[in-house]
């Protein structure tokens, strides 16, 4: 199943090069063309879904395992620090291309490319009740 229109099944089919990583009959792995810090890659599935909200388990958890090993390899070869594993889901996340990906960000621990921060943001939440709603529709 592929997008003829989406960047990475191109990279997938080979009509489009890119850096490879890994690759399984199942899984891709390719460094980000930007290079957010030395190493950056993507783990993506070989066939197209949208996002990581949207793809199934087994494949999501194949993905997973790419990411996993490709960020101890980064701390272990590349000397890293740290590693964000994270998947962008959806344009108002920040997500660019619509095909499942997961970025393994290796850390070094300077001035970076990439910068995560989180901020508390509203007060006067009732957190109980937000929990139980979200406890109340998941599946
Ligand atoms: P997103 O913003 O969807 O989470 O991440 C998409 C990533 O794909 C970006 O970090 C961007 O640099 C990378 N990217 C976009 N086009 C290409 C490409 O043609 N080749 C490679 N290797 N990376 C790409
Ligand atoms: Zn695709």
């Amino acid at each position: 199943m592929k997008d003829k229109n989406c960047i990475f099944c191109k990279i997938i089919n080979g009509e489009i090069p890119s850096s490879i990583v890994y690759e399984d009959d199942d899984v891709l792995a390719i460094l980000d063309i930007s290079q957010a810090t030395y190493g950056h890659t993507l783990v993506m599935p070989k066939v197209h879904f949208t996002s990581f909200l949207d793809v199934p388990h087994d494949v999501m958890h194949k993905v997973m395992d790419v990411a996993q090993r490709i960020g101890q390899v980064e701390i272990k070869l590349l000397g890293a620090k740290g590693v964000n594993i994270l998947s962008n889901c959806y344009e108002a996340a920040g997500q660019s291309v619509m095909h499942f990906h997961v970025h393994v960000i290796p850390r070094y621990q300077e001035e970076e490319g990439f910068r995560l921060e989180m901020k508390s943001h509203p007060d006067n939440l009732n957190l109980p009740a937000l929990a139980e709603a979200i406890t109340k529709n998941l599946k």
